[in-house]
């Protein structure tokens, strides 16, 4: 390609809507545009980067032995009714009216339409297992789309689903995807990290997320500094102490002016440890919709709102208003969990605890001397705290740490949460009519550009790994003599001829901005053919961002040939 026809419109400067590198540098290469919130154009590089991604998928979906298909984006919504999602899925699902008074939505993912046309031609357990994907875009209106193809409302994903006879199967499968994302983000060239996660409203059972570990990531990891365990904070476990004070009668203690834990627990000569937190929600779905609950974790920690959800089998909790605290008894500020008039859960490690300081649902009072088995003996526990730096591994002996990650996809074992519903049936061996057991997987395609620029960049603007460039040659002629352009053309030529992607800065630029477009680009050997060496009868050959050196004009293509394949993951 020659780049004074090429659509590629660079900027100077960093746009002033941006945040994180790979918005910045994809905006400021032209690589893409911003159409609307979370919408984007692709311009013609971010296009072939985008290809070169879809490629790796599709090739290893398609060694794992799955089918690729194509499924239409808006989707009826008579389907979503049948699954029970219509009402579920929330504001993220677009719901539209069509001129017959149809509705339909955008999809978000496609368990409903795939559901639907497997149930339709599924017949026999000989058929199964089968793997069909797709990639696809997907509308989510996403109530804060941001970071650019990171969280996007449009955005292209590859989305798989495997129906299978039994359980065993799909657990076989499961392992075959689990392996199959592996070897993506590994030929991806990513550091990446598959976690425990929670499966969230999709459904089923297990689950597996992977993550590119980014400064940048929106989610937090936790994993162990020994053993192989890695989960999402969302659902990661940890040990931890029990905190055991002395055991003393429940007493009323007035605690004028002393509302922060640390004066809490400074005025009582403890630590924050030994403090009962107490925070109280209104919940929506499940067993206690529109119940108020209280919650509560230790003072020192911090309670995981959706390890809170899970344990209700809720859809979503809000903070109750100081108003709805007061309807179960409490006073917000002092809210603790003895006398309190609703459902009362505790984290784990407050089980068998004793010596403990809470709220008194009083004004300016706090409770000490709190015992939960002997004061509350309705108390439930589970997991609710959020795992921190420093926990003790679940599995091992070892330490956690966090680390934050872009989830970069997501694999489910579902079971029949959507073929029971969406009725996907077939007669077994024994001629009985079976409900198939299921699996999807997705990977965020669109925020993979992103997710790579995060990992590879400098200074001077993104650092491809050759086999994602959109070229991997810029070829920068200096000056503006014939001879110049007639030996620039001859080499873009001979590299274009044996298969290497070429963008040739014919321009006529100052060499300076040409070096800093092919720089901010990313391109990732630069050929610099200049007049006074081409005299000499050399060029400059030079991997981006490194020593150039000069060789002969006749071996550009051998050079160029023995830097890429030096590279290539
Ligand atoms: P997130 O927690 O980031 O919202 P999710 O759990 O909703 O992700 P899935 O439903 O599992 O995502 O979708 C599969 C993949 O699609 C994700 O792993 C992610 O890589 C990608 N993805 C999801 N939402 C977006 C988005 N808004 N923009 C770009 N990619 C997305
Ligand atoms: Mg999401």
């Amino acid at each position: 390609m020659r780049y004074s026809r090429f659509f590629a419109p660079t900027l100077r400067d960093d746009p002033a809507d941006a945040e994180v590198i790979s918005h910045k540098l994809l905006l400021r290469a032209g690589y893409i545009r911003r159409v609307t919130s979370g919408v984007y154009d692709f311009l013609p590089m971010g296009l072939r980067v985008l290809r070169k991604i879809e490629n790796i998928v599709r090739e290893e979906m398609n060694r794992a032995g799955a089918q690729e298909l194509l499924m239409p984006m808006v989707q009826p919504g008579g389907l979503w009714k049948k699954s029970g999602r219509w009402e579920k899925y929330g504001p993220e699902l677009l719901r539209i009216t069509d001129r017959h008074q149809h509705e339909s939505c955008l999809g978000p993912t496609h368990e409903e339409v795939i559901c639907d046309l497997v149930s339709r031609e599924l017949r026999s357990y000989k058929q199964l297992p089968m793997n069909l994907y797709q990639i696809q875009s997907k509308f989510r209106d996403e109530i804060r789309p941001r970071f650019g193809l990171m969280r996007g409302r449009e955005f292209v994903m590859k989305d798989a689903y495997s129906f299978h006879a039994d359980e065993a199967c799909l657990a076989a499968e499961y392992q075959n995807m689990f392996a199959t994302y592996n070897r993506i983000f590994t030929r991806l060239g990513l550091k990446f990290r598959p976690v425990e996660a929670d499966t969230g409203s999709i459904g089923g059972s297990a689950s597996h997320e992977f993550h590119v570990l980014a400064e940048s990531g929106e989610d937090l990891i936790a994993h162990c500094s020994k053993c192989d365990y890695a989960a999402n904070v969302e659902m990661a476990k940890s040990k931890r102490d029990v905190p055991t004070g002395k055991t003393t009668a429940l007493t009323d203690v007035e605690t004028p002016n002393v509302t922060s834990a640390e004066d809490v627990a400074a005025f009582f000569n403890t630590d924050t440890a030994q403090l009962v937190k107490t925070l109280v929600y209104h919940v929506s779905g499940g067993p206690e919709d529109g119940n108020i609950v209280a919650a509560c974790v230790r003072g020192d920690d911090q309670l995981q709102e959706i390890k809170l959800i899970r344990a209700l089998n809720a859809t979503g909790i809000e903070m109750a208003s100081d108003e709805a605290i007061k309807s179960v008894g409490g006073i917000a500020g002092f809210v603790g969990p003895v006398a309190l008039n609703c459902k009362l859960l505790f984290d784990d490690t407050l089980k068998n605890s004793t010596g403990l300081i809470a709220g008194a649902n009083k004004n300016d009072t706090h409770l000490s001397g709190l015992d939960i088995s002997r004061d509350l003996s309705s108390a439930e526990f589970s997991d609710l705290r959020e795992t921190r730096t420093g926990d003790t591994c679940p599995k091992c002996d070892g330490t956690i740490e966090l680390s934050r990650g872009i989830e970069v996809g997501h694999i489910f074992a579902l079971g029949t949460c959507y073929s029971e519903p969406m009725e996907v049936q077939f007669q077994n061996q024994e001629g009985k009519r079976t409900t198939a057991t299921m699996g999807c997987y997705g990977i965020g395609v669109s925020r993979l550009v992103a997710a790579v620029v995060e990992q590879c960049n400098d200074e001077n603007g993104i650092a491809w790994p050759a086999h994602l460039a959109p070229f991997q040659v810029a070829i920068i002629t200096m000056g503006k003599s014939d001879s110049g352009l007639e030996a620039s053309e001859k080499i873009y030529h001979e590299l274009q001829d044996a298969g290497i992607e070429v963008l040739w800065d014919d321009r006529k630029e100052r060499p300076g901005v040409k070096f800093k477009d092919a720089e901010l680009m990313g391109l990732p050997v630069h050929v610099v053919v200049g007049d006074r060496g081409l005299e000499k009868g050399v060029v400059e050959i030079r991997p981006r961002g490194d020593e150039k050196t000069e060789i002969a004009v006749d071996t550009v293509l051998s050079s160029v040939q023995s830097l890429l394949s030096g590279s290539h993951t």
